[in-house]
């Protein structure tokens, strides 16, 4: 997407106005990894390294995430996963609002001071060009979403939407990697640096409401720890991970009948690791604010030899 945009502004000569934005989702989000002595980045990381590699200079690429007030008054980062536990329910496909929560919002807010200074200078609503890489391809949700259409419209901003890169089949943004000038994450394969597209299909939380059975088993096993700590929020709440499914159940699956080779694990042992653990801890103690929308079929025979064994 930032190379097609960014295409589209040197020939419209507005490159100077852009600016790009990562909503970080924290530990959440794949990490940096070394593998065979070579480090690869994590998503944070490459989406920074995306936009200076497509010319948006680097004090003009910003890095958001979602905070709430801390102990001692100032802002401190809220991971997803501690809103889903307060929330007491997981994200379902009629009601995705880690996306507006955990991604579009905090944009959006982080854009206010701007808006404030340039409505002042301007006189009017300011416009803003809001570009997203979604794809078709993604999912029928993406598929029926207008490649352009205005989102906000009030007396301070005026949002449009594009989505240069909707009709890009998988295949093609495959092809178009082979020779980019900047790397993918190294999720996307069987092992960093395998270039063979043969680990997850998605890229963002390491664990998505919305992946598929085989990616939420490759990525349990490169997150061992926070597919735990996924599951212990499952168990707490009553709630499932996906509305077909318990990721609890899915661990049991994985032990019993097996599952993709990581090829790489994650120790998530680090400060950072241990601060969600610890928020995600805090927030099940307290009553949730939604009661769990429980999984259909209970997620427990996810397959014959599970339903053999139990
Ligand atoms: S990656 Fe999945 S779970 Fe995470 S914010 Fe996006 S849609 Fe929600």
């Amino acid at each position: 997407m930032m190379a097609v945009f960014m295409e589209a502004t040197q020939r419209a000569g507005v490159t100077d106005r852009v600016v790009s934005y990562h909503s970080s989702l924290g530990v959440l989000e794949w990490p940096a990894v070394v593998f065979d002595g070579v480090r690869y980045p994590g998503v944070s990381e490459l989406a920074a390294l995306q936009s200076s590699a497509f010319g948006v200079p680097a004090d003009q690429h910003v890095e958001v995430t979602r905070t709430l007030p801390g102990p001692d008054g100032t802002r401190m980062p809220h991971s997803l996963l501690t809103e889903i536990a307060a929330y007491g329910r997981f994200p379902r496909m009629g009601s995705p609002y880690c996306r507006k929560a955990a991604k579009e919002s905090v944009v959006s807010a982080a854009w206010t001071p701007m808006v404030t200074r340039m409505k002042r200078e301007l006189g009017r609503p300011v416009r803003i060009l809001k570009v997203m890489g979604l794809r078709s391809d993604e999912g029928p949700d993406r598929k029926k979403r207008p490649a352009l259409r205005t989102v906000q419209s009030n007396s301070a901003r005026v949002v449009d939407e594009w989505l240069p890169v909707k009709e890009w089949s998988t295949a093609a943004v495959k092809e178009w990697h082979a020779t980019a000038r900047v790397p993918y994450c190294w999720t996307y394969d069987s092992v960093p640096g395998a270039g063979d597209w043969a680990g997850t299909s998605r890229c963002s939380c390491s664990l998505c409401v919305y992946a598929s059975r085989r990616d939420t088993l490759l990525s349990s096993g490169r997150r061992p720890r926070l597919a735990d700590l996924y599951a212990e929020v499952e168990q707490a709440r009553g709630d499932s991970f996906r509305a077909d499914w318990r990721l609890t159940d899915l661990i049991r699956h994985a032990k019993i009948c097996g599952a993709p080779d990581p090829g790489i694990i994650c120790p998530d042992d680090g400060p950072e690791f241990a601060e969600l653990q610890a928020q995600v801890r805090a927030a099940l103690k307290l009553e949730a604010r939604k009661l769990p929308d429980l999984a259909r079929d209970g997620g427990r025979a996810l397959c014959s030899g599970c339903a053999a064994q139990h």
